[in-house]
């Protein structure tokens, strides 16, 4: 029964009504009997910096934010707090006790423990990255703190990639969508895929070959126009359910102090993107 001791989070971002989040959070309060509430915010870019000044004054523990916000947000916490700090991207606001906010990266140990998941070893592998926004940033810090041999950043705006290369050149470069087809691991970390983009795909799919990894960080479908067409080419291909569970998991335990009920977060996840796609 929600009363006026419950304590608040929710996902900020835009749009925000197709998010999972609120599903999976709320399993997990339930799950571990706590008296938390978990909703989805669409906040204007016009109201951003508004609410989130007030975030910590109206009640809210914590926060997820996701597209398109997560670098802005970075310029608007109190403090960043480690991969958040050097990619300047932030997916999880914690509130201390003190009402200061604490702005964390949970998609890159998100990204890694969806990896472990599904066996895949990062050691010596070439990775091409579609993206370089906030999704991007993370995935990439993460992989260049393991043993990859190298990162290839395509984007649709090369000055974009800066950061990205400055976190290794020696291991990063900017390529172009051809370079794709010698990387063990490709990624995509651009909108190109879901929602008002589901009947794109962000390169053609021809460039693949088998034995070549596809990783979607898409949620939306679960099997996007890509994974489908890379899939009939004899490439492995991974949603981006896993990883949205894992990062959740993380922000879950930031806020709570507690271990996350992995399990029940992905069946809430899996059961909420059915239903969805049911009423779809
Ligand atoms: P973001 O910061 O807004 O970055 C979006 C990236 O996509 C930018 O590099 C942008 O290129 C590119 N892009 C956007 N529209 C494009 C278009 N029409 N053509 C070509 N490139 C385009 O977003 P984000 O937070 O990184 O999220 C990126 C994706 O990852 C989203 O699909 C999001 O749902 C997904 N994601 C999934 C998880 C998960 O847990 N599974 C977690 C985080 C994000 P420019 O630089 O040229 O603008």
């Amino acid at each position: 029964m929600i009363s006026g001791h419950t304590k608040l989070a929710c996902v900020i971002g835009d749009p925000v009504k197709h998010s999972v989040s609120p599903a999976i959070h709320n399993s997990a309060f339930e799950a571990l009997g706590l008296d938390w509430v978990y909703v989805a915010l669409e906040v204007s870019r016009s109201n951003l910096a508004a609410f989130i000044s007030i975030l910590s004054d109206i009640g809210f523990q914590g926060a997820s934010i996701t597209m398109p916000y997560k670098e802005t947000v970075a310029g608007l916490v109190d403090v960043l707090e480690g991969d958040a700090r050097k990619i300047s991207s932030v997916n999880t606001i914690r509130v201390t006790s003190e009402g200061t906010l604490e702005g964390h990266s949970t998609d890159g140990p998100g990204f890694l423990a969806c990896l472990n998941k599904e066996f895949i070893d990062t050691e010596g592998l070439k990775v091409g990255i579609l993206g370089a926004g906030g999704a991007a940033r993370a995935v990439s810090l993460s992989l260049l703190n393991n043993p990859i041999e190298s990162l290839v950043v395509v984007n649709r705006t090369p000055e974009r990639c800066d950061l990205l290369v400055g976190l290794d050149p020696s291991r990063v470069r900017v390529g172009k969508p051809s370079d794709l087809a010698s990387c063990d691991l490709v990624i995509n970390a651009t909108p190109l895929g879901m929602g008002s983009n589901q009947g794109l795909t962000p390169v053609d799919p021809g460039l693949f070959s088998p034995g070549q990894i596809y990783v979607d960080l898409i949620y939306w479908p679960p099997a996007t126009k890509m994974m489908v067409a890379l899939e009939k080419r004899g490439v492995r291909v991974v949603s981006g359910i896993s990883m949205l569970v894992h990062q959740a998991a993380l922000a879950f335990e930031l806020w709570t102090g507690l271990k996350a009920p992995l399990d029940v977060m992905t069946r809430a996840a899996i059961s909420q993107l059915i239903s969805q796609s049911n009423h779809s």
